[in-house]
């Protein structure tokens, strides 16, 4: 319920002005999110860098109104990679974009701008050295967006790809997207999704999440274990020993402020890899944490209430 209800609100404009405009916020957000400008994510890679764990920075975004808005994404990535490569941290930090920030959702040709918005960016991090991954948004999305990664593919077959256990068809297209050289972020899924496509308790996502899993680490891809999850971290960790995969052929990634101390541990003998959001469009990214974690929503609660 309480889910349900702030991932409603994370789509409403009003609750969006109300919780911008609340001065604790800010405070906050700043637990989940770099900051605004690009200098701030910079920065935070260099420091995340620094500990041993790698990066995927987020120019926060989604839900772009028009053509120009979706270029300029674009561009605010290329200027992103370019300060990557300037600083020589494009070694230990690639991008994370979502398509519906560069255009997807635009009503005359979304799937075409996104497209050629998403081949800009990933041109400009083969200039940096560095690679990209498309991030998943709602089941409504995923045809377009793995249509649109297949295609982006023939050209750049480093780019990532998400997939979402929570989803009835994960499992099918983590064989299809199990092949050699194949860079797969499995995640559990943040969206409310109908039961009709997705499995709905924890238990039976965390058994979906298991079962996706088990097909990437035998597959010849490049898993990308994105959970905060304990219990999928150990058995990440026992398939690649079953599968006899070396550390280097997957890795573990974590949302930065989401378990640091597990994180340090994780990069101690691992790959592990921190998704790091920057920018100005923080709202949705944020009301989903809350809506991932009671704990988040006391906290901020608790800050209302002593305001209040
Ligand atoms: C790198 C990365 C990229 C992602 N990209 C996408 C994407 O493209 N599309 C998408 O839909 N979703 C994405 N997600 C979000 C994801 O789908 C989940 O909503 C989110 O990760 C929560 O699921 P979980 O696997 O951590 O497990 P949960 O079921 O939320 O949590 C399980 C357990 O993990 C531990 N835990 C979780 N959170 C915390 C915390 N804050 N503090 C301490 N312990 C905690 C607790 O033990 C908890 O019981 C991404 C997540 C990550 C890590």
């Amino acid at each position: 319920m309480l889910r349900s209800a702030l991932l409603a609100a994370s789509r409403s404009p009003q609750v969006r002005t109300l919780v911008e405009k609340f001065p604790p916020t800010h405070a906050i957000v700043e637990r989940f999110v770099a900051g605004e400008l690009l200098d701030q994510g910079i920065s935070a890679t260099d420091e995340l860098v620094a500990t041993g764990r790698k990066v995927t920075l987020d120019h926060l975004g989604e839900d772009t109104k028009d053509a120009a808005q979706a270029a300029g994404t674009a561009e605010a990535y290329e200027h992103l990679l370019a300060a990557l490569k300037d600083t020589g941290l494009a070694a230990d930090a690639e991008v994370s974009v979502k398509l519906s920030a560069v255009g997807q959702f635009l009503p005359v040709d979304g799937e075409k701008i996104a497209l050629e918005n998403a081949r800009r960016i990933c041109e400009a991090a083969a200039a940096a050295g560095t690679t990209v991954t498309l991030d998943m948004e709602d089941h409504t999305t995923t045809d377009s967006t793995l249509s649109i990664a297949r295609e982006l593919r023939a050209d750049f077959p480093w780019l990532g790809v998400v997939l979402q256990a929570y989803l009835r068809r994960t499992e099918a297209d983590c064989r299809e997207f199990a092949a050699a050289g194949s860079r797969v972020r499995l995640c559990k899924g943040a969206y409310k999704e109908p039961e009709s496509v997705a499995f709905q308790g924890k238990h039976e996502v965390d058994l979906a999440y298991v079962r996706a899993l088990k097909v990437l680490m035998a597959g010849d891809g490049y898993p990308m274990i994105a959970s905060h999850d304990p219990n999928m971290i150990k058995i990440a960790g026992q398939l690649a020993e079953w599968n006899g995969r070396s550390r280097d052929s997957f890795e573990y990634q974590m949302l930065f402020g989401i378990r640091p101390e597990e994180q340090l541990r994780l990069a101690e003998a691992n790959t592990m890899r921190v998704y790091l959001p920057y920018g100005q469009e923080w709202y949705g990214y944020f009301m989903r944490r809350l809506a991932e974690r009671p704990a988040n929503l006391t906290f901020f609660l608790r800050a209302m209430a002593t305001r209040g």
